[in-house]
């Protein structure tokens, strides 16, 4: 079996839960072009720790983890079941790489995981263990985290990382309020463009180095919470992996909502 690719999704508002969009589209597209994965190892920008953890809870409840949105959000239920075992093994292969991590038992999914889950996985029949993100360290530290667990590409797990190509919420509401959808923000657009040229020449150290490189880095991402996904995702992939954007498009003129593929 050929090593699955690995994933990087904008998971856009948590409205994708109700109304698939475009972006949806293009996932359950995505995850239909695929074999179907034996578990889906799930990056999320929305669980942040000090210590890579990994997600053990065999039967995971749901997390609501956002204010501000219809109520009808907060009755879904994404009801796929974790994977212990997977979670394990995930644990020991950063261990063998020099990466302390622990498992969490107890971890429900939170809408980085079930908003695009939906749209990839409807039936919610794929075991599905999430890995928090360290937004304390650096992109070097998650991309240490991404090889460590490429071995998994080839038993059949499916490494989606789960965040934003850019995430300034202060200037997507600033757009939403002033009903400024027709020009996306020049800084988002670059930072955008920048990222894609380094993607496509694989120059994989100068994207670590986004920060200080990159037009309009923190700005993009005044917390790093939703660019360090892409990094695990890279990665696992590894430096001679191909990657592909399968989606471009901006949400409230200010959040990339970029997906791609690494192959
Ligand atoms: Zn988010």
């Amino acid at each position: 079996m050929n090593p699955l690719p690995t994933l990087f999704l904008s998971h856009g508002s948590p409205m994708h839960a109700i109304e698939s969009g475009a972006a949806g589209d293009v996932w359950a597209a995505l995850a239909k072009a695929l074999p179907k994965p034996s578990a889906v190892l799930m990056v999320t920008a929305h669980w942040e720790t000090q210590l890579p953890m990994v997600s053990g809870n065999p039967q995971p409840s749901m997390i609501y983890d956002f204010g501000g949105f219809p109520e009808a959000l907060s009755k879904i239920r994404y009801a796929a079941p974790g994977d212990p075992g997977l979670a394990a093994r995930a644990q020991s292969l950063l261990k063998a790489a020099g990466i302390t991590a622990g498992i969490d038992g107890c971890r429900g999914f939170d809408h980085g995981t079930w908003v695009p889950l939906l749209r990839l996985y409807p039936a919610a029949d794929v075991p599905v263990v999430q890995l928090s993100v360290q937004p304390s360290t650096d992109p070097l530290h998650h991309l240490e985290v991404g090889r460590a667990l490429a071995p998994l590409r080839d038993e059949g797990v499916l490494i989606v990382g789960s965040g934003h190509l850019t995430h300034n919420l202060r200037d997507w509401m600033a757009s939403r309020r002033g009903g400024n959808h027709a020009s996306n923000a020049p800084y988002a657009v670059e930072f955008q463009a920048w990222v894609k040229a380094h993607l496509d020449a694989r120059d994989v150290d100068g994207l670590t180095r986004y920060r200080s490189e990159a037009p309009g880095a923190v700005r993009a991402h005044p917390t790093e919470e939703h660019f360090l996904p892409l990094f695990v995702a890279v990665g696992a992939a590894g430096r001679a992996a191909k990657a592909t954007r399968v989606f471009d498009g901006f949400e409230g003129g200010a959040l990339a909502m970029d997906a791609y593929r690494f192959d």
